[in-house]
């Protein structure tokens, strides 16, 4: 029996369907994860599964029982406890206090205070907070109040945890020690949902890494990323022109830190050194100290993967401060359409890698592009192809599965061996995909495919010309 049923859930706020007719299941002693962007609607399945809110349309069924609409506090009493996404602890109360009055009110509560302080405690202790027990909840940092949230909900003695975005703000280390709790807390009997907005993750190689049984990504990672960048500068360059001095700048997240090393260590096998290295924190408004460094090294090629606002403030200084790169490959922030509105010919000459090309000659592009053309009035974008891809991949799989059965799609998307509007695909045991990479630079203000060679739009222009050249 499925511990958790959901089936065609459906949820309108006036006339916006924020959840239509959703369905999932979940076997006791699971983590399954529910990712999507922003606005999707995972609080709000959330939201009708716990009862916060009521559905339109569907069932939730709870180890067999029928839990539709169910209010909060009994759906609290039937063994679900969730955390919010927004924290939500008694500010003014301290940290025990908090998970005692959740032992209190929960389900299977404590006989009485000092029950309950004990076992409060225990908790604290499970999620290393212990020794901040009497703090008052408001002066406890971001990750602390996420573990806050986290002991008020396991204080309730869950069966099925639901945790929103509870990863969401905390910094690559405090990332990897909640997920080692939240297996920790699996291991203890309790069955998981995690939702999270992870779609930065697309590039991430490490996630791949931890025996994720459903994670599938027909997406050039970053050991692709770390590795191309050097074999395209070395077939389209002659000897004695490379950009061989370079200069990484490192974002400190996950990906930012994936990316940086790898690059320092492909580096010196295809004949580069890294004259600079050096690494910011996500919205940093002052770059210039690291421009300045690699200017005063000579640096001529620049590696980062920058978010949008970052890479934009990155290009400001680096022409404020007189520094062209020969070649810049700025993975993320010129994915953009908006990059050459807000830059102008300083957005020009930078490359990125963004896993496809509207001028890919592989069958259903053109197709795609012009509907694309129809709807939007331009060929379709960089990320267009690759989450087209995604569908053609899992509508494949189900027709070959000839079920809806979770098992045999995934099998069949382990097995897919087609080829795409992103060209052939296949997958290596780990999800990561064998698939093309791309190369994207930005010309006049237009994306330009510049490899491979038998699909590109455009010869890659280098050295760029300097900025007050332009
Ligand atoms: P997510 O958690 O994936 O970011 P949400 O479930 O919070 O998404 O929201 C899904 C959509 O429903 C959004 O467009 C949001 O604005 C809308 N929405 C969510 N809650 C309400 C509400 N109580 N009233 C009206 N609209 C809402
Ligand atoms: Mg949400």
């Amino acid at each position: 029996m499925d511990f958790l049923a959901v089936e065609g859930l459906t949820k309108f706020f006036g006339g916006l369907a924020a959840v239509y007719q959703v369905g999932f299941t979940i076997q006791e002693g699971e983590i399954i994860g529910l990712i999507g962007p922003n606005g999707s609607g995972k609080t709000t399945v959330l939201n009708l599964i716990t009862g916060f809110l009521k559905p339109n349309a569907g069932r939730v069924t709870l180890a067999g029982k029928d839990v539709t609409g169910l209010p909060p506090h009994r759906m609290c009493q039937n063994g679900v406890a969730r955390t919010f996404q927004l924290t939500k602890s008694f500010p003014c109360c301290t940290v025990l206090q908090n998970v005692m009055i959740a032992r209190t009110y929960g389900r299977d509560p404590a006989p009485n205070l000092r029950v309950a302080a004990d076992e409060a405690m225990d908790i604290l202790g499970v999620v290393g907070l212990a020794d901040k027990a009497n703090f008052l909840a408001r002066d406890l940092t971001l990750m602390e109040r996420k573990m806050l949230e986290l002991a008020r909900a396991l204080a309730a003695r869950p069966r099925l945890l639901l945790l929103d975005e509870l990863m969401a703000g905390l910094n690559p280390a405090e990332t990897e020690e909640t997920m080692q709790l939240i297996r920790k807390i699996r291991d203890s009997g309790i069955t998981i949902l995690v939702v999270e907005h992870i779609v930065k993750a697309i590039c991430l190689y490490s996630i791949h890494q931890q025996g994720y049984r459903y994670l599938f990504s027909p997406f050039p990672k970053s050991p692709a990323q770390a590795r191309d960048v050097f074999e395209i500068l070395n077939a389209s360059i002659p000897e004695g022109e490379r950009p061989t001095k370079v200069a990484i700048f490192q974002e400190t997240t996950d990906w930012g830190i994936e990316l940086g090393n790898l690059w320092k260590e492909n580096a010196p096998k295809y004949g580069y050194q890294v004259v600079v290295y050096e690494t910011y924190t996500p919205r940093t408004e002052d770059m210039s100290a690291m421009i300045l460094k690699a200017k005063e090294a000579g640096a001529e090629t620049l590696l980062t993967v920058p978010a949008p606002p970052d890479g934009i403030t990155m290009v400001k200084q680096m022409v404020e401060l007189g520094w062209t790169p020969k070649f810049a490959l700025m993975i993320r922030a010129p994915e953009n359409v908006t990059w050459a509105e807000t830059l102008g010919k300083n957005g020009d000459y930078f490359t990125i890698f963004p896993g496809w090309h509207h001028a890919e000659n592989f069958p259903g592009v053109a197709e795609l592009n012009a509907k694309y053309q129809a709807q939007f009035g331009r060929p379709a974008d960089l990320l267009t192809g690759p989450a087209y891809a995604c569908v053609q991949i899992a509508a494949a799989a189900i027709e070959k599965a000839g079920t809806l059965d979770r098992e045999a799609i995934r099998d069949a998307i382990a097995a897919t061996n087609m080829t795409t509007v992103i060209g052939p695909v296949t997958f290596n045991t780990d999800g990561t995909g064998n698939v093309l990479n791309p190369l994207i630079q930005w010309q006049n203000g237009k994306q330009e495919l510049v490899w491979p060679p038998e699909h590109a739009s455009a010869k890659l222009v280098y050295p760029a010309p300097p900025f007050d050249k332009r």
